[in-house]
């Protein structure tokens, strides 16, 4: 049996205890268990010294090393699968299974990466005789990281992974309400021998670490996952430092469901989709645009399927859905219900707190939903979908674009034309057709417009860690 581990910070290589702060608390019964630590301004300037020292030394490691280190951290983390997933369904309330999968998707991002490390080529380019121009890609130096509840391991491993790969150091400020995801994989590279300073993992009243840390003369890169709102505020604090930002923000995924497509199948898969993670994804699909001959017969899969998803505690065998991660969601999902009931939408599912204690909430689908009401414009990041028909493919691409984000969107077709249209006109970082699948380790992952930018994963994951520095180099003087 495993138990939900010690939250401590770890800087500099060693574990420390920190100032007692907030009860984490489980989702499935609302019981404490545990107090996340809070880093006192000493840990943080510990923190920054540490990353700078060590930077300076793993930038001279041969990438092949770097990467055998990360390789060897990311085999612990698989070995201790189901003690890490243990404390995530505990923390966050997923499913256990589901917590299982984000472990080894955690240790793919690592996996890749370390191979990438060993793949940042520079070039040769073709000059006069007498003088060589080449470019060359180096790590950029320490980084401030921040990364969010939804995914308590491969969020953080994202960031964690680019960075050490690419050959900087890493301040990583996670989630406060989920902390010992990140916790274990401190304990996996401290294990598998990372020097120490080179990660670094602190929790505390998130305005005023990023406020220290951002500013900081020896951060040199601000990457965060999180809200639009807060990415914002850390791009404008970034930029007047002049420190370059790799944004990973919100989304409100549109999903085209074309006439020719299968509507049965695309409405069941797109209802199991939604209750992934219980909605709580940057990339769930939400705003369905199905066309008009077979909306009805989608409309009834979707709300079929979305009515057989077993809600529960995350541990319980059988479980589709664990509960919502805070009471924030809850929140959100009744306010964004009922200014949508308000406006005129239907509700054909769910749509109330299942039960308490425990923030347990239904795949809820509401459809004829008007575009002024909340939930057209505000991503839910909880398991609500709105599903409204259409009448051409035109149509629905430039509903689907008219919110400022872009993200993930979704088409589902049999039509190469349709499919074409879909890839060329949807304004979103990821177009995902006949697949809800958004993000795997070895592509690109980012977003355009207010979804962020910089990319995390494939062969562009490195690139917001290093700079490119041109040597020119005249062979005699
Ligand atoms: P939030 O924006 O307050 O917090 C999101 C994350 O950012 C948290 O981990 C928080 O600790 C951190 N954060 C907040 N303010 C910060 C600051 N000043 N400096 C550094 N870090 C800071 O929102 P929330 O209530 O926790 O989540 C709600 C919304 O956040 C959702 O509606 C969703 O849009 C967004 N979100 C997005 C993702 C994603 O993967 N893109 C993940 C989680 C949340």
């Amino acid at each position: 049996m495993h138990t939900y581990p010690d939250l401590q910070l770890y800087v500099a290589g060693e574990w420390r205890r920190g100032v007692e702060g907030p009860v984490v608390i489980n989702p499935a019964d609302e019981k404490a268990i545990g107090h996340v630590p809070l880093a006192r301004r000493a840990d943080l300037d510990d923190a920054l010294t540490a990353a700078e020292d060590a930077y300076r030394v793993w930038r001279n490691w041969s990438p092949r090393a770097r990467g055998e280190i990360i390789l060897k951290a990311a085999a612990l983390m698989r070995e201790r699968i189901d003690e890490i997933a243990h404390s995530i369904t505990l923390e966050h309330g997923k499913p256990f299974k589901q917590a299982q999968l984000e472990v080894i998707r955690g240790a793919e991002f690592y996996e890749w990466d370390a191979a990438e490390g060993q793949r940042t080529y520079g070039r040769v380019i073709p000059s006069e005789p007498g003088i060589r121009y080449s470019v060359h890609h180096q790590p950029i130096g320490p980084v401030a990281a921040f990364s969010p509840w939804n995914f308590p391991m491969s969020q953080p491993a994202r960031k964690i992974a680019g960075a050490l790969a690419a050959g900087c150091s890493v301040i990583l400020k996670a989630a406060e309400e989920t902390p010992a995801g990140a916790i274990h994989m401190a304990r996996a590279f401290h294990d598998a021998g990372l020097p120490p300073g080179l990660l670094n993992l602190v929790f505390g009243v998130p305005a005023e670490i990023s406020g220290y840390l951002i500013p900081h003369p020896s951060i040199r890169l601000v990457a965060f996952t999180g809200s639009t709102s807060v990415g914002k505020q850390l791009t404008g604090l970034a930029a007047q430092h002049m420190k370059p930002v790799l944004m990973e923000l919100g989304g409100h995924a549109p999903v085209i469901v074309c006439s020719d497509a299968d509507p049965a199948t695309a409405g069941a898969l797109s209802a199991a989709r939604k209750a992934r993670n219980c909605g709580q994804v940057c990339t769930s699909p939400t705003r369905f645009y199905v066309h008009k001959d077979i909306y009805s017969a989608f409309t009834q899969a979707f709300v079929r399927k979305a009515q057989s998803i077993t809600i529960g505690n995350g541990f319980d065998a059988g479980i589709d859905m664990g509960p919502l991660a805070n009471h924030r969601r809850i929140a959100a999902m009744e306010r964004l219900v009922a200014d949508a009931g308000g406006k005129g939408a239907r509700l054909l599912s769910g749509g109330e707190r299942l039960r308490s204690p425990g923030y347990f909430f239904p795949v809820t689908v509401l459809t004829e939903v008007p575009d002024d009401a909340s939930v057209m414009q505000e991503e839910p990041f909880g398991p609500l979908a709105v599903i409204n028909p259409v009448g051409s493919l035109d149509e629905a691409i430039e509903k689907a674009n008219k919110l400022p984000f872009g993200l993930a969107a979704y088409g589902f077709t049999n039509s190469a034309q349709n499919a074409d249209r879909l890839a060329g006109g949807l304004e979103a970082g990821n177009v995902s057709i006949n697949t809800l699948e958004a993000s795997v380790a070895e592509t690109p992952f980012g977003g355009v417009k207010e979804s962020g930018y910089g990319r995390e994963g494939g062969q562009e994951g490195l690139a917001p860690y290093m700079i490119v520095k041109t040597v020119s180099h005249k062979l005699t003087v």
